[in-house]
């Protein structure tokens, strides 16, 4: 009989369940929506409750579409928007607020105190990798116990729990108030702010800081192991849930970059670089993240160096929902295809403040170099070079601090059906871009995380043989055009900076 794993990815913008079979391809998909919640300018939200309900639908559905059964399925694998938190109450199971998510920039004032006990923004990067902002979820946390009634008390009385989506998702699934698992794995943990790299341990001293109980935290893991069985009656039950990764580690995972030195760049709402740095932690000088990239079981410990954009496919979304310029995502290559290039307009969205290199949340949006002559058509292009002009940044990044420069970029995510998107990547960074056939490598690291565990696949092996490529695009444009339009870029960003006070 042939089997297969199922992975929940559970996203930003919507929740997906994913079936694999033995040769990572995809055999089924359900996806459904949730609302993204905006109560005041900075502010993003998800109503954790809807999340849970939308994660029973779509693995109902993924195996409905695929006529498959529970007993078709060996695993089950989860991967998450990161960053993102919920804190809820153990023993009704509600959140006490909303999910905070992870482009929300309420904790601006949090973070500035914190960098005010001495250190600055630098304060606790030897320890957890990261620079303080508001990206993270400890201060997200912080803000959530500060601000809503009776929930310091009730932290401070063991009855809340935190958790990134992996957790309440993992918690929710093997049976919630009734014995359901408390647990994250190490991708997810680094990304609190809270976790030390070294040890895969909660800080205490960073836990006291943020004035965060740490019995409200949950027990971190490995990323590939059995945590626990699926409790619900419905689509699942019974199943292992053995692998967790966040979702920028399971593209990578996903993406076979398993070796030291290999990159992805995920091009979803954000766009997030990673590269693989083996298992040594290479902590960053250029305004990257140190990042725990996976944890295989008993396996050392794998680490990566992340460039971590806020707003990417979001811009394109804006484009569509809140200027109306568009119909569809898709429809924004046909603008730009029915012009020769930007007309001399750049488009820097810091809409959550800038985050790598600068780590500015000062920093808000502009678009700049615009002239009568500039049309629909140069404003579609500048979005999407938008995107390609901020990789190229965070990849310059992560040639200074690894000292290797990048041969070829390996990407994913749902903006690279754009064609002219991925040419001018190419174009920009000056070195070849690779699309694999997988595209869909978020949920497919999320299976291979699961799978491994349960013995599914063998080894890491198993994973780089699956890998294939579907298109390559070539750098196309001369040296001195591609300085000149990004110089253009890197003065275009320079007037978004201080805009807050
Ligand atoms: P996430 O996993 O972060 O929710 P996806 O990987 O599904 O995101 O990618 C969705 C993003 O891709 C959206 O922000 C959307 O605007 C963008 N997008 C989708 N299709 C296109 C396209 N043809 N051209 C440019 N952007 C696109």
């Amino acid at each position: 009989m042939t089997q297969y794993v199922a992975a929940i990815d559970q996203g930003t913008t919507s929740t997906r369940c994913m079936i694999f079979d033995h040769s990572g391809r995809v055999v089924s998909v359900d996806q459904k929506e949730h609302e993204q919640i905006f109560p005041r300018a900075g502010w993003v939200e998800h109503d954790p409750e809807e999340v849970w309900t939308n994660t029973r639908q779509v693995a109902a559905g993924a195996l409905a579409k695929a006529d498959l059964t529970t007993a078709d399925i060996v695993a089950v694998g989860i991967t998450n928007q990161r960053e993102t938190a919920v804190v809820w109450d153990r023993t009704t199971g509600k959140p006490v607020y909303n999910a905070i998510v992870w482009q929300d920039t309420r904790t601006d004032k949090i973070c500035q105190e914190l960098e005010a006990l001495g250190g600055g923004q630098e304060r606790y990067r030897e320890k957890t990798g990261l620079p303080l902002a508001t990206y993270f979820s400890g201060p997200k946390v912080r803000w959530i116990l500060d601000n809503v009634d009776g929930a310091r008390a009730k932290a401070e009385a063991g009855d809340l729990l935190f958790g990134n989506m992996d957790t309440w998702v993992l918690w929710n699934m093997t049976g919630g108030v009734d014995g359901g698992v408390h647990v994250t794995d190490p991708t997810n943990a680094s990304r609190t702010l809270l976790m030390d790299l070294d040890t895969l341990t909660w800080d205490e001293s960073i836990a006291a800081d943020m004035k965060i109980p740490v019995s409200m935290l949950p027990e971190i893991k490995s990323s590939s192991e059995v945590y626990g069985q699926v409790r619900e009656r419905g689509a699942l039950a019974g199943l292992p849930i053995a692998g967790i990764l966040g979702d920028q580690q399971a593209a990578t995972f996903g993406q076979a970059c398993l070796s030291p030195g290999e990159a992805k760049n995920t091009y979803g709402t954000g766009n997030f670089v990673l590269l693989n740095t083996g298992t040594e932690k290479v902590l960053s000088n250029n305004g990257l993240l140190t990042t725990v990239c996976y944890k295989i079981g008993s396996n050392d410990t794998v680490y990566a160096l992340e460039g971590s954009i806020a707003v990417t496919g979001s811009l394109v979304q804006w484009l569509r929902d809140n200027l109306g310029m568009i119909g569809t995502a898709a429809e924004i290559e046909e603008h730009a295809r029915s012009v020769d290039d930007n007309g001399g307009a750049y488009f820097v969205p810091a809409f959550s403040g800038l985050f790598a290199p600068y780590w500015r949340s000062d920093a808000r949006g502009a678009i700049v170099g615009l002239t009568r002559y500039v049309n629909k058509g140069h404003l579609a292009r500048a979005v999407l070079e938008a995107t390609a002009f901020q990789s190229r940044e965070v990849i310059d990044a992560m040639n200074a601090d690894s000292g290797v420069e990048l041969t070829s970029l390996k990407v994913d995510g749902g903006m690279v059906v754009n064609e002219l998107l991925m040419q001018f990547q190419a174009d920009i960074l000056g070195v070849p871009v690779i699309r694999p056939v997988v595209a869909e490598t978020t949920a497919l690291g999320a299976a291979y995380a699961a799978g491994l565990a349960v013995g599914f696949w063998k080894s890491e092996d198993d994973i780089r043989e699956n890998w294939a490529q579907d298109k390559q695009w070539d750098p196309s444009m001369d040296e001195s055009q591609r300085a000149s339009e990004y110089k253009n870029w890197k003065k275009a960003v320079s007037r978004t900076l201080d805009w807050v006070d």
